[in-house]
């Protein structure tokens, strides 16, 4: 399985703010966004049709919220293979 290094703690998420420079903050990734209210079929639903893509790419998509002008905007991160994967 690949895991994605942001939501297991093993880098971080360092953007700025493409309307004011500001660093953005890292809200978790769209599952986590989107919440609890949203089952896993319908996540797929969301990914298709905004156009992501993650689940065929192992790519997580994390949401980017800028705490100076409150501009989101996502951002991809490529997953990498988890440690157990010879196991
Ligand atoms: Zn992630
Ligand atoms: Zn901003």
């Amino acid at each position: 399985m690949s895991i994605c290094p942001i939501c297991n703690g093993f880098s971080h998420l360092e953007q700025s703010c493409p309307s004011c420079r500001h660093m953005m903050e890292d809200t978790g990734n769209i599952e986590q966004f989107f919440g609890p209210y949203t089952p896993y079929r319908e996540r797929n639903d969301i990914k298709m049709s905004n156009g992501y893509l993650d689940v065929a790419h192992h790519e997580c998509i994390h949401v980017l919220s800028c705490p100076h002008c409150g501009r989101q905007q996502t951002f991809t991160v490529k997953e990498m293979m988890g440690p157990d994967v010879y196991d």
